[in-house]
C-alpha cells in the first residue's frame, strides 16, 4: 500500500527520547501515521488505522527541534504504523538525515524492495523488521492482511538484505498473547543460520495520549 499523501503530513507522533527503541542508542523516535497490515494487537493501533484523528506535526519544528537537541541523541528513529507505506518516504529519510543524526526504519518487512532501496541509498543506518510468528500463523497475526506465503517470500527478502548490509537489519518478535511457546520455537527455528531473533514482551496497546 502506498500512497500520495506528502510524508509529513503522516507524521502524528514524536517521542523525544528514547532509550529503547534502537538497542545501545538514545533517539528521538518519529511516528508515521497508516498501516498495510491489521494486527488484532497492534500497539500503536490509533496511530495505524486512525492517524486522521492525531494532531500533525510541522515538518520545520520538528527539524529544528532535531538539530538542537542533536548533541544529547544519538540518532532518530521512525517507527509506525509503517513509513514503508509512505508516498515519499526517501524525501522524508533525506530531510531527517539532514540533521546528521544516523536514522533507523523500524518495519513490519512487508515491503522489502523499499527498504532494499532506502539501505542502498544510505538513507537508514539501520532497520528493525518484526517477525510476527510463524509463517502459517501470518494471516491471524495480521488481521488476513497477510497470506503466508507471501508473508514468507516478504521476510526471505529482507533476510537477504541482512546479509547483503551486514549488521545493519535486524529482527524482533513480540510475544503477542496468542504465540504458544511452541510459535515462538517455530519462529525462531525459520530464522536462517547466523541471523538473531529478538524476542520482546508485548505491551499493551498505547493510548493516543502518548504521542506529543
Ligand atoms: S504492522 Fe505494526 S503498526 Fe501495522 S498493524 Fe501490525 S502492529 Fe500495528
Amino acid at each position: 500500500m502506498t500512497d500520495t499523501i506528502p510524508s509529513w503530513e503522516r507524521v502524528r507522533g514524536m517521542v523525544p527520547v528514547s532509550l529503547c527503541d534502537w538497542p545501545g542508542k538514545i533517539t528521538c523516535v518519529l511516528f508515521a501515521g497508516g498501516c498495510n497490515l491489521r494486527c488484532p494487537t497492534c500497539h500503536n493501533a490509533s496511530l495505524a488505522w486512525k492517524w486522521t484523528l492525531l494532531p500533525s506535526l510541522d515538518r520545520e519544528v520538528v527539524l529544528s527541534d532535531l538539530r538542537r537537541r542533536k548533541r544529547w541523541l544519538d540518532g532518530i528513529t521512525l517507527s509506525g504504523g509503517e513509513p514503508t507505506c509512505l508516498a515519499d518516504l526517501d524525501g522524508l529519510l533525506a530531510d531527517l538525515s539532514s540533521t546528521g543524526l544516523p536514522v533507523k526504519l523500524d518495519s513490519n518487512g512487508s515491503a522489502p524492495d523499499v527498504l532494499e532501496r532506502v539501505l542502498a541509498a544510505g538513507l537508514v543506518q539501520a532497520v528493525a523488521v518484526d517477525v510476527k510468528g510463524p509463517w502459517f500463523m501470518y494471516p491471524e497475526l495480521t488481521g488476513q492482511a497477510l497470506a503466508a506465503d507471501a508473508a514468507r517470500d516478504a521476510l526471505e527478502e529482507v533476510f537477504g538484505l541482512a546479509r547483503a548490509y551486514p549488521g545493519r537489519v535486524y529482527f524482533r518478535c513480540t510475544k503477542v498473547p496468542s504465540l504458544t511457546p511452541e510459535d515462538l520455537e517455530t519462529t525462531q527455528a525459520q530464522m536462517p543460520q547466523g541471523l538473531p531473533l529478538l524476542f520482546q514482551e508485548f505491551v499493551h496497546p498505547r493510548s493516543d495520549d502518548d504521542f506529543s
